[in-house]
């Protein structure tokens, strides 16, 4: 039997990308695996993420696709990691209350039935068996998704980094990358402020920096700007009881629909507008209000402050979709690059590895390569 080669992997940046990549990999032996991460775990876009795991708002239908194997892989990663990643199941409600947005809302529930995604439209009575502390307003048409969850980023990056550790991983914190060295159109070492690394293939998978890193290494990684926000607010009762997440419409035309979800610690996430929706107002009014209409349809959440969170910003090359595999131009370097990265994160540890340690080439990924930019 043929002996694995020994290889030694860089992986810079330790976001949920970084993490479970470091994960997956460190769990087939004999490989040398350092992460370096310029600040701490999860201080990237993984820290800001509303982190709700979803095939709902995905198209075309192969994109839908490959987000809804990674949601059915959550599941695998949460019984094999069995720690708590604040992963917290029961699906995602939401209503509409105008006609217009109804018959979307009932055009899109269609479309994911026919892909076989889990969900379905619900009556008013079925949203108050779900969540009872509700003060939904008028309905035009209201939906479950059933499978859908949200995770707790930073429990779910520290349980990856203390499995990966573990299993032999070096992890380096503040070691911010500031040069890659190319030998022969190979990546050899990459440097840190006072440290260089030796290294047969490096990961990158350090967000919206990737576009800077790549540059050294003479590679082009377009990516737009995609800042969000994410308000946090101080721990109230539960308000959510069986559901993961919520998405409410707009309280008036003055606003734009929101989305929430509660923590194990009874703090709340809240945002608005859709999933990739613009917002740069990290102003204490703009958590006020936002907390302000959140009461407005759930008054349990009572005398709750509002935690004003500054902007994040989503990795998120060109066209929106994710950018995965290794470079034609620089063969040993390997892209994870991606928005919806908290949904994608099981599938792209699972797959990577295999496109790294064992030379496969996933198709499921053969659309999302670097080269389709250039
Ligand atoms: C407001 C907002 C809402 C979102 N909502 C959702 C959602 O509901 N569902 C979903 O699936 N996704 C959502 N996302 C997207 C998701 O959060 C990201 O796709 C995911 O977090 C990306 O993870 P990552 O590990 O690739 O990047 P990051 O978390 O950004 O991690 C990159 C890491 O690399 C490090 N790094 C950068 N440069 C260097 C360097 N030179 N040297 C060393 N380290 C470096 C950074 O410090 C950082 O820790 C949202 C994002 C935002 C901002």
């Amino acid at each position: 039997m043929a002996s694995a080669k020994t290889q030694k992997i860089i992986i810079i940046g330790a976001g949920v990308i970084g993490a479970v990549i470091a994960y997956n990999l460190s769990r087939r032996s004999g490989n040398s695996i350092t992460v370096l991460e310029r600040a701490t775990p999860g201080s990237g876009a993984s820290g800001h993420s509303f982190a709700w795991v979803n095939a709902f708002g995905k198209d075309p239908r192969e994109y839908h696709t490959l987000n809804r194997r990674s949601l059915d892989i959550w599941y695998r990663l949460a019984h094999q990691l069995n720690e708590d990643i604040g992963i917290h199941y029961g699906g995602e409600m939401r209503w509409e209350n105008t006609k217009q947005r109804a018959a979307e809302l009932q055009h899109r529930i269609q479309k994911l039935q026919s892909w076989g995604y889990p969900c379905k439209l619900i009556t008013s009575d079925e949203m108050l068996l779900l969540e009872p502390e509700l003060s939904s307003g008028p309905i035009e048409a209201a939906s479950y998704s059933e499978a859908d969850i949200h995770i707790e980023t930073d429990k779910f990056i520290s349980v990856c980094l203390d499995r990966a550790m573990e299993f032999g991983v070096s992890l380096h914190t503040e070691h911010n990358v500031t040069d890659i060295i190319i030998d022969k159109g190979r990546i050899v070492a990459v440097k840190t402020d006072d440290a260089e690394f030796l290294c047969d293939v490096v990961v990158f998978a350090c967000g919206i920096q990737t576009t800077e890193l790549a540059a050294l290494a003479g590679v082009q990684i377009p990516q737009q700007r995609s800042p969000g926000i994410v308000i946090k607010t101080s721990p109230c009762a539960t308000v959510l009881h069986n559901v993961a997440v919520i998405h409410a419409p707009s309280v008036d035309v003055n606003h734009q629909p929101l989305h929430l979800r509660q923590l194990a610690d009874g703090t709340l996430r809240i945002g608005q507008g859709t999933q990739e929706g613009i917002n740069r107002d990290d102003s204490q009014e703009h958590a006020d209000t936002l907390l302000a209409q959140a009461k407005t349809y759930l008054p349990a959440i009572g005398t709750a402050d509002a935690i004003p969170t500054p902007v994040g910003y989503r990795p998120m090359p060109l066209d929106g979709f994710p950018i995965l595999g290794f470079t034609k131009a620089v063969p040993n370097l390997y892209i994870a690059l991606m928005h919806s990265g908290v949904t994608l994160a099981p599938l792209v540890g699972e797959m990577a590895t295999l496109e790294i340690l064992d030379g496969a080439r996933v198709d499921w990924f053969n659309p999302y390569r670097l080269e389709r930019l250039q």
